[in-house]
């Protein structure tokens, strides 16, 4: 008699397959990836029920322990979780092709309802099983075929296909998994405080450094009465959509107002930008500073417009030392778009709110600055004042998912 080894299997409650994807490839540390990354699932479902989520094999399982989770809500909040390559629902069943047919013919009973023709592919994380992955798919797949008679087996292009995978304690049926967020687990690659504006770019550029494991703080710059509070709470709400991947972060609102007044009273219209965004990263690394965070993130992009040309990027950065990250620097806007509607806040941030940036903008900005004459133009101010005033102004809240 075949032992199909079904362990201690007793659940018959779909459950969400998280497989993960560059954390496997980790070492030494490894163990730390895979614990971060659980906690930061398990962090983010949490309010969508009570779930027991463990690791097994490269794969995070949550299974619903109440019967009141909401498994579409923790679906799509999985999806978004850096260091998940894919997500699956799966549909728990005891090892053997008999139980396998059932689990399938009833959670996949409308897929079936809708094809014509079906495949089963398998696989089996369990090598100790006494069938390999084709035997269990022409097992099961014949076990199908009688159940649903209408429904024809087709290897190549099946309207549907059947997923079997063997694990451990038991077998899970499901219909193909779909792409996660990828990266690394948030917590993993260090701190950064990311330069937030509403626009289009800044949010692309905070989730992708978000992405690589890094843990963000926000930074936004409000020039009140030039920029309204609707164009603050659209970029409050821009962070919030951020938190579904990036977890609740910190963000820094700084009153900008009497820095770009001192500036157009002062300086020389063509220098206006440059200037302002020189004041923008010298008061972020003080704010980084302060909450110990050891680089900047900024939504700028190579030859975008005037104040992110070659030259101008290095006029404004000289006025810091810690590393300012750009991950849009090679893209095209389109990408950038195409990226913002991907992890949705395109739609919040094409909403028509004033940023500080667009209050005071020259008619004809400097697209090739000489650093001297920006500082000597730059000289007319206290800038250290200027500064001090703006850091003893700024004010910090959580933004939560
Ligand atoms: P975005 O679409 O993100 O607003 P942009 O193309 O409009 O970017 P700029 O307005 O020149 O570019 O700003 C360049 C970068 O400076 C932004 O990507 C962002 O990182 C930062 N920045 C601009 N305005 C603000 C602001 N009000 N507060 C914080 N950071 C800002
Ligand atoms: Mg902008």
């Amino acid at each position: 008699m075949i032992s199909w080894g079904t362990g201690d299997f007793m659940e018959t409650k779909e459950t969400l397959l998280l497989k993960l994807g560059e954390v496997v490839l980790k070492g030494l540390n490894r163990r730390a990836f895979e614990d971060r990354l659980l906690s930061n699932v398990s962090r983010r479902l949490r309010r969508y029920g009570s779930f027991q989520i463990y690791m097994r094999q490269s794969t995070i399982y949550v299974e619903p322990l109440g019967v009141d989770c909401d498994m579409d809500a923790a679906f799509d909040a999985a999806r978004q979780v850096f260091g998940v390559v894919r997500v699956a629902r799966a549909m728990p069943c005891e090892r053997d092709p008999e139980a396998i047919r059932e689990a399938a013919a009833h959670y996949l009973a409308a897929d079936f309802a809708k094809a014509r023709t079906f495949k089963v592919e398998t696989k089996r994380a369990d090598k100790q099983y006494p069938m390999n992955s084709i035997q269990v798919s022409q097992a099961v797949g014949g076990l199908l075929a009688e159940t649903f008679p209408d429904v024809r087996a087709e290897m190549r292009n099946p309207d549907l296909t059947v997923y079997v995978e063997i694990r451990e304690k038991a077998a899970y049926v499901h219909t193909p998994s779909v792409t996660g967020a990828g990266g690394l687990p948030v917590g993993m690659g260090g701190r950064a405080l990311s330069l937030i504006s509403g626009g289009l770019d800044s949010p692309v550029a905070s989730w992708m450094i978000a992405r690589r494991g890094v843990e963000l703080e926000l930074i936004h710059f409000v020039s009140p009465p030039y920029t309204s509070p609707q164009a603050q709470d659209k970029v409050l709400q821009l962070a919030r959509l951020l938190t579904a991947s990036c977890g609740r972060m910190k963000i820094h609102i700084v009153p900008f107002t009497r820095i770009q007044e001192e500036i157009r009273k002062h300086c020389p219209e063509a220098y206006f930008t440059l200037i302002m965004r020189r004041f923008m990263m010298r008061l972020a690394q003080s704010v980084a500073k302060q909450s110990g965070v050891t680089a900047l993130v900024t939504g700028e992009s190579l030859g975008q417009v005037a104040s992110q040309t070659m030259k101008a990027l290095a006029v404004t950065e000289s006025v810091v030392s810690v590393p300012v990250l750009r991950p849009l620097i090679g893209m095209d806007k389109v990408d950038i778009i195409h990226m913002a509607q991907r992890i949705g806040t395109y739609e919040t941030s094409i909403l028509p709110y004033e940023d500080c940036c667009t209050v005071f903008t020259p008619r004809h900005p400097a697209t090739r600055p000489a650093l001297s004459e920006v500082e000597a133009a730059e000289a007319a101010l206290d800038v250290e004042t200027l500064c001090a005033e703006a850091l003893s102004g700024t004010e910090w809240q959580w933004v939560k998912p």
